[in-house]
């Protein structure tokens, strides 16, 4: 404890020009040791004695109040200045170590305000919404205090993905978890203590280990963050008991800043988090709630009519990454398969899939190579995929915040991106089941009462983003947002009034990005919906160099074992080749590209760039097995049934007849009298009159009980297709 009470306040500031800096610092409870790497290779050693700290080191070209200096071989001067106990001095250069590292060039709302609250070693607490921008807030100063920042993270992939992330940026860091081997675990254990890292990552689990706080506090440790810090409150949607040892912190360790993350954290959530981490005088930094590029829709359907309105939407969203949220597994693979027979490819990603594969899912889906993912809530946890246009649940979540969070998901890149809840009457039965199944009986009615509000939430006529605010303790000063289902802001392919008119053409959509592959690639059924122009959608790229330059990305992404996202985001990938940087110095303009990375990739980008500029493509992707519709269509045409056809591909006889009726709908083959059961045509035929032929539930609801879903089905299919042919001759 004796070190922990004196960490010198370190301070790196500024390279110039060719100059590598801040490999290593070193603590002794006599010295510090600094050593500066210079980029020939030559070192210079400061040391500080005890008497004279806190230090502010920089190697800068002219400051004043120099106290010490000392002239580096290769030229520049190194000084350090001694700042009084306890006041980080004015930190001039946060902009520039995000240009340098992150290769951004401005801040996001509040985060240069908690940065500097941090480095002033004071408690912090932010609430900020998912996108916001929360891991730089402690990613950064932990970089410029030359000290190690240990984050306490509920998130296993999420914390090896930030260290994977930080490393290919320039910055090291470590995470300690269940997943590592002892040895592993150990060696992380003794360079942290080495203060080798700027960032440590931790599960609560590890931190409440036997030894994990002696250990701790040979670390030169600058402050903890705690994420996902609503998980410490019981009033919160995610109470984790682990995190009740968080409380330790404080009192191991009374000198060291807490601050706190969280995304959605009521005024009560909030406050309890303030109590558990006994924090002092915490600068709070609440941002709002409010995030205008998000369209929220609220939708209740019938179960039947739920798959057709999934599969409208998705081609709405044709060639856009999309979130599709499931509640149970069995219907994570039962959506993945019926999407697949309606021509949409789709992965599934669950809790009970092997990791390797859910892994490969993911992987997939974050590079484009198939953008419709199906998954439970299981998915999504530290997912930073930026360019997300919709996020869609199948069933009601367990609470606002839980909604909050994964609806979140979409939209982060700040255009324009749609929230929608499609639920059922029976999502009810599901939730109280699994809240009876809650053994405590406080958490069972914490839980009843959040089923309560989002209930009120999914029934309610208000306007949707100002529920959300009001929920988390936020007044908006507006009424109506312009911007949800009721406000107005419906999305043509839920209204009723579709009347389907010419086939578009796919190319016709505003995408900035083409489909990654063929296959995910269709020919939409539905033909009033007009391409979404997207205002703050910046100039089209050239849609054949974004698919060789994420080819690129996946080949540099299988060399380094990294994700594709780590490598490039989406948002630089697209910068990229809307201004495609013929030099170095513009190749450092482009958001996104550090110095690191510039470093690293900046010669392979260019590279990629001029090949593709003297003619070279990105490989076509393979051909892959006949689309289930054309296994279907080549079984009906060998004079199958129904019966026959779902044994032989392995399917349930509802997913064929959807099948086959998409066929008949599309005009690939005829409707046959005989898959009809006798005497419903007439009766589906003289419904469809009166109701229309976009709704299927309300045919179903004027038609008697005995016609089937099935019929109907195939009927319609059969209209909507004669319609289709008249609206082109007419
Ligand atoms: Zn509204």
């Amino acid at each position: 404890m004796e070190e922990q009470s004196l960490p010198p306040q370190v301070l790196l500031t500024r390279a110039p020009r060719g100059l590598r800096m801040n490999t290593e610092t070193r603590n002794s409870p006599r010295t510090l040791r600094l050593s500066l790497r210079f980029a020939q290779g030559r070192n210079v050693e400061v040391q500080i004695a005890e008497s004279v700290r806190p230090y502010v080191v920089s190697v800068i070209h002219h400051k004043s109040a120099v106290e010490r200096s000392q002239t580096s071989p290769t030229g520049p001067r190194l000084y350090c200045l001694r700042v009084p106990e306890g006041k980080m001095p004015e930190i001039p250069n946060l902009a520039e170590a995000l240009r340098r590292y992150w290769g951004y060039h401005e801040f996001r709302p509040k985060q240069e305000n908690v940065i500097r609250s941090l480095l002033a070693a004071h408690d912090t607490c932010v609430v900020m919404p998912t996108g916001g921008g929360k891991s730089l807030c402690y990613q950064l100063p932990a970089v410029i205090s030359g000290k190690t920042a240990v984050v306490v993270s509920p998130l296993i992939a999420l914390m090896q993905d930030q260290a994977a992330q930080l490393a290919q940026i320039g910055i090291p860091a470590a995470a300690i978890n269940s997943f590592q081997s002892s040895a592993e675990r150990r060696q992380v254990m003794e360079k942290a203590a080495r203060g080798a890292y700027r960032l440590l990552y931790l599960s609560p689990e590890r931190l409440a280990a036997e030894n994990t706080f002696d250990w701790l506090a040979k670390v030169p440790v600058g402050f903890f963050a705690v994420d996902e810090a609503h998980c410490i409150s019981e009033w919160g949607h995610e109470f984790r008991p682990d995190y009740r040892q968080l409380s330790r912190l404080r009192t191991s360790f009374p000198k060291l800043p807490i601050a706190a993350f969280t995304a959605s954290a009521t005024r009560q959530v909030r406050h309890d988090i303030l109590k558990q981490l006994q924090m002092r005088n915490p600068h709070l930094y609440i941002a709002s709630f409010h995030r205008k590029n998000l369209s929220y829709v609220v939708h209740e359907c019938e179960p039947r009519a739920q798959m057709e309105l999934l599969v409208r939407a998705l081609r709405h969203y044709a060639g856009e990454s999309v979130i599709v949220y499931s509640p149970t597994i069995r219907r994570v693979e039962e959506t993945v398969e019926y999407l697949e027979e309606s021509g949409i490819a789709a992965i599934p990603y669950h809790a009970k899939m092997e990791s390797s594969m859910r892994r490969q899912n993911q992987e997939r889906w974050m590079s484009d190579e198939v953008r419709v993912l199906v998954g439970t809530i299981a998915f999504g946890l530290g997912i930073n995929k930026p360019a997300v246009r919709a996020v869609i649940h199948l069933s009601l979540p367990k609470s606002i915040e839980q909604y909050y969070q994964e609806a979140g998901r979409a939209g982060r890149d700040g255009r324009p991106a749609d929230c929608v809840l499609l639920w059922q009457k029976r999502d009810h039965v599901l939730l109280e089941y699994f809240i009876g199944k809650i053994s405590d009986d406080a958490e069972r009615e914490r839980s009843f009462e959040r089923k309560r509000v989002i209930s009120r939430f999914a029934d309610s006529r208000g306007c949707r983003h100002r529920q959300i605010c009001l929920h988390f303790g936020e007044t908006p000063q507006w009424e109506r947002c312009g911007n949800c289902d009721n406000c107005g802001a419906k999305p043509e392919w839920l209204r009723k009034e579709i009347v389907p008119v010419a086939l578009p053409e796919v190319a016709a959509r505003k995408t900035s990005f083409p489909p990654a592959s063929p296959a995910s690639f269709y020919t939409p059924l539905l033909h009033s919906e007009k391409p979404r122009v997207r205002d703050a959608a910046p100039a089209e790229a050239d849609p054949a160099l974004a698919e060789y330059l994420r080819e690129w990305r996946r080949s540099m992404a299988r060399e380094n074992k990294v994700p594709a996202y780590i490598i490039l985001h989406d948002s630089t990938l697209e910068e990229l080749c809307r201004r495609r940087p013929a030099n170095f110095a513009q190749l450092k303009q482009v958001p996104g590209i550090g110095e690191k990375k510039a470093d690293v990739y900046g010669a392979d980008i260019l590279q990629a760039l001029r090949n593709y500029g003297d003619g070279a493509r990105a490989t076509p992707m393979a051909p892959k097995e006949p689309a289930p519709g054309e296994q279907t269509l080549r079984l009906l045409n060998e004079g199958r049934s129904f019966e026959e056809i779902a044994r032989i591909r392995a399917r349930q006889i509802s997913t064929i007849v959807c099948t086959v009726a998409n066929l008949v709908e599309t005009g690939q083959v005829k409707l046959d009298p005989k898959w009809i059961s006798p005497d419903a045509q007439p009766l589906i035929e003289s419904a469809c009159l009166k109701q229309g032929i976009e709704r299927l539930k309300d045919i179903k609801e004027a038609v008697p009980p005995y016609v089937s879903f099935e019929d109907i089905r195939l009927v319609v299919a059969h209209l909507r297709a004669e319609n289709r042919v008249r609206a082109k001759t007419a």
